[in-house]
């Protein structure tokens, strides 16, 4: 376990993700991945993609532009409703976030709360500027779209998308007739979003300019629900760890016992949270699905869960991603902004379908991972699953004499046609084991005077530091085995 000062020192020194523009002083609210966070990032991703994907047989991926028209957001309700409380201080004219001014002083959120009540709460805390201590003046809502002027009269107004779904939902009709008609039908997207923060704190956890990776399933309710009954079969016996709104604490629960939630959003919520014990890789007791209460969730989710993991670095449980079954919200508005219909023929009637949605933060995400992977102490070491590692494997040689230099640059050539691969000959062999547990590289090899006589080398595993002696000829096969599970770690 690290502290946030730890975690973000590490971070910055080693070529995971800092603040943007740092030469100039830096903007709130803005990060750079460096090229360790590059390949933890695009690893991410790439494993996101393979695993959603795979739940269906007709979800895809697309991608869509970082700039919409103002009518798509006007349809999706935000250019009225996408704000967050703006209060401003009288004495230094600071603008704060109301929600989070309150919660500094409670320590309970306050994100659902309208203009009014917000305003009553504050009053009754007498809650200041928390940067002078003076007087704040009445909360306004505050739109967090950026606006843009679209073509050279700027007479075109369009905003950075707030979110990436609008490109999959103005997509389903096109995408349903290419599919050749194919439901559930999934539209998934991986790109930038934008938000104007009032006030970015925390880190990655929020940002003005960040990357969101969204699933968009598309089914009428009663028509294809063979489809997630036949998937929701091999499941069934699980158990999942959750928060209901109306527990008092989290509980491991079968899925069957969630009866009240309909199997497609049942099913989806196993699997998200399979992705996260499995492929993540965060322990158990470290993350969590958690209900939304009614004052919580936006009134078009009729269920909404978010995945929170736990992280030392942030004070406590944070939302990474979530699971939202929508209803017909979407698909509607547009057909009713667009005139254009969204309407599926079904068994003589045309309905709308509706949608489940995937949704996470991937930076949140790869936040996630490096708070729970670090830790420090006797040794640092940053606990990386095998599959996202930035790096798999590191080769260095024993010394850079006797030949043992050339063996380690053919391993290190033989290896890294497979594996993103690191090779290190400089300073003593713990200090290059040291550097390698810094940034997650499950395994380094050493080749040594043994290698030349019978041809073997040493892998040390990163959490254990066990060491095994293994032939050349079966490195590649065994480190594959080793980082896909098919095989522990033992000498
Ligand atoms: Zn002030």
């Amino acid at each position: 376990m690290a502290d946030r000062e730890e975690l973000e020192s590490v971070c910055k020194r080693r070529g995971f993700v800092w603040q943007s523009s740092e030469i100039y002083g830096g903007e709130a609210g803005f990060y750079d991945y460096g090229h360790l966070g590059a390949k933890l990032k695009d690893n991410w991703e790439r494993s996101w993609k393979e695993y959603f994907l795979s739940l269906g047989d007709h979800y895809h991926m697309i991608y869509t532009p970082n700039i919409l028209p103002y009518r798509v957001l006007e349809s999706s309700g935000h250019v009225d409703h996408f704000s967050d409380i703006l209060i401003t201080c009288k004495r230094c004219g600071n603008s704060h976030r109301g929600d989070h001014l309150l919660e500094d002083i409670t320590g309970e959120s306050a994100e659902w709360m309208n203009k009014d009540e917000l305003s009553d709460h504050i009053l009754e805390h007498d809650v200041k500027c928390p940067d002078c201590g003076g007087d704040l003046d009445e909360p306004e809502d505050f739109n967090m779209m950026f606006e843009v002027d679209v073509g050279p009269k700027g007479d075109r107004k369009g905003f950075l998308r707030p979110e990436t779904a609008q490109g999959s939902y103005m997509n389903f009709p096109r995408e349903y007739r290419a599919l050749r008609k194919k439901m559930p039908m999934g539209l998934a997207t991986i790109g930038s979003a934008f938000r104007n923060e009032i006030s970015p704190r925390q880190g990655v956890y929020r940002l003005r300019e960040f990357r969101q990776a969204e699933l968009q399933i598309f089914f009428v309710p009663g028509k294809h629900d063979s489809v997630f009954e036949a998937r929701y079969q091999e499941l069934e016996k699980k158990n999942i760890k959750l928060l209901r709104s109306d527990w008092e604490e989290q509980k491991e629960v079968s899925l069957d016992e969630l009866d009240d939630l309909p199997v497609f959003y049942r099913y989806h919520l196993a699997k998200i949270y399979e992705f996260y014990s499995e492929v993540m890789e965060l322990p158990h007791d470290e993350f969590r699905l958690r209900e939304l209460s009614e004052e919580e969730k936006a009134f078009y989710n009729r269920i909404h869960f978010d995945v929170e993991v736990h992280m030392e670095s942030l004070g406590g449980w944070k939302e990474v991603a979530g699971l939202h079954y929508r209803g017909d919200h979407d698909l509607g508005q547009h057909q009713k902004g667009s005139g254009q219909k969204m309407s599926i023929p079904i068994d003589g009637e045309r309905l709308i379908p509706h949608v489940i949605e995937l949704s996470f933060g991937v930076d949140r995400n790869i936040w996630s991972i490096l708070d729970k992977g670090y830790r420090t102490g006797d040794r640092d070491c940053m606990k990386i699953s095998g599959s996202l590692a930035p790096y798999k494997v590191a080769v260095f040689p024993l010394v850079r004499k006797d030949g043992i230099l050339d063996r380690s640059i053919e391993v290190y050539e033989a290896l890294k046609s497979k594996f993103s691969t690191f090779w290190d000959k400089s300073g003593s062999i713990g200090k290059r084991y040291a550097r390698q547990d810094e940034i997650g590289t499950p395994y380094c090899i050493t080749v040594d005077y043994d290698t030349l006589e019978d041809d073997t080398v040493t892998v040390r595993e990163i959490e254990s530091t066990e060491q095994i002696r293994i032939p050349i000829s079966e490195l590649s096969e065994t480190i594959e085995s080793l980082i896909k599970k098919e095989k522990g770690f033992s000498s």
